[in-house]
């Protein structure tokens, strides 16, 4: 008899890739579903049982986490699909959606699952995909504080700092506003190192003026959007790898869809949106697979 507890882990790209074997290496039981069969292939080779369909692979699960792109998918797979999930899991399982999406589609998840009795929390990350495989993400989590509590066996497996931020919806509310933070410091950071370097200052004096200074800020410490300033930095590799324009641009609009709904005032992100949109499109090659940092060629004089 299988005495460890099942995990049904359904998205194995870059994030769940990296999380699932987290898992496996935490005693779980993992059953691993992704509709990409090369992603299967390598969660098999780090230990996870992988399934053909997401309905096998969830059958007997105590815990079901997700990693997908967005929530229409969440959604599909789960709700309004033809073999919706919430149908075939266990009523006892608790689902740990780490995707991130819209707070509604968080909370229309969790409406949906408690009709039929089952528990579900939305857990979106930060970190990345380093952080994913090393098993150090944040997770920022809404839903009941008993959900919260009975997942954290499963979320400390993959994670090391875990937040609970308030009802269902809330951990997605919490990951955009921390996004959008993200996006505003990074953008002023690049524009007040560019503005240096116009003048005549070097980027790494000008880096360590502003690092002991009030302009002082995560970007600057840990991410520097100059080349050659940080070593390991993704300005010091072309941009590659590290945290994508694209996401950063579905986080950016998600920020704005809540600051809509909420009529909030957020003209920072607004304008952070605005300018991360105008660098994908600027070049002649679509920049969105670059990471965020390369924001600073928009300031760059030619
Ligand atoms: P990804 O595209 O690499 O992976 C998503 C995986 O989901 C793919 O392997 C895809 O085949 C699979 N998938 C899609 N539809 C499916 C379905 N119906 N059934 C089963 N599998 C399906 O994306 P990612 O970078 O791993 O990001 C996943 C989530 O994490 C996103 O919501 C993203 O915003 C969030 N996130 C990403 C990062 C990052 O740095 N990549 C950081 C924080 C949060």
């Amino acid at each position: 008899m299988n005495t460890k507890e099942i995990v049904a882990f359904i998205g194995l790209g870059n994030m769940g890739g990296g999380m699932a074997p987290n898992l496996v290496k935490a005693g779980f039981d993992v059953h691993a579903f992704d509709l990409s069969k090369e992603a299967l292939a390598a969660a098999e080779q780090q230990g996870c049982t992988v399934y053909t369909s997401a309905n096998e692979a969830v059958k007997n699960a105590d815990y079901v986490v997700s990693m997908l792109p967005n929530g229409s998918i969440v959604e599909a797979v789960f709700i309004d699909g033809a073999e919706p999930l919430l149908k075939s899991m266990p009523t006892d399982a608790l689902v740990i959606d780490c995707s991130t999406v819209a707070a509604a589609s968080s909370k229309r998840l969790s409406e949906a699952a408690a009709a039929s009795g089952i528990r579900v929390i939305d857990a979106p990350v930060s970190g990345g995909i380093a952080a994913a495989a090393a098993g150090t993400l944040a997770f920022m989590c809404g839903g009941e504080q008993s959900a919260f509590d009975a997942a954290q066996p499963v979320l400390s497996a993959m994670g090391s700092n875990i937040f609970l931020a308030g009802e269902a919806g809330a951990g997605q509310i919490a990951k955009i506003c921390n996004n959008m933070l993200l996006a505003v410091h990074m953008s002023g950071t690049a524009e007040a190192l560019q503005l240096g370097v116009d003048n005549g200052l070097d980027p790494k004096i000008l880096s360590d003026i502003m690092l002991k200074s009030s302009g002082c800020n995560w970007s600057l410490e840990k991410y520097n959007p100059y080349p050659g300033v940080m070593e390991g930095a993704p300005a010091s590799r072309n941009y590659e790898g590290g945290f994508m324009v694209d996401l950063m641009l579905k986080d950016l609009g998600l920020a704005q869809e809540a600051a809509l709904a909420s009529q909030s005032a957020t003209p920072m992100g607004a304008a952070a949106r605005s300018l991360f949109n105008l660098h994908k499109h600027s070049g002649e090659t679509d920049k969105g697979s670059k990471d965020f940092s390369s924001v600073i060629q928009m300031y760059k004089r030619a």
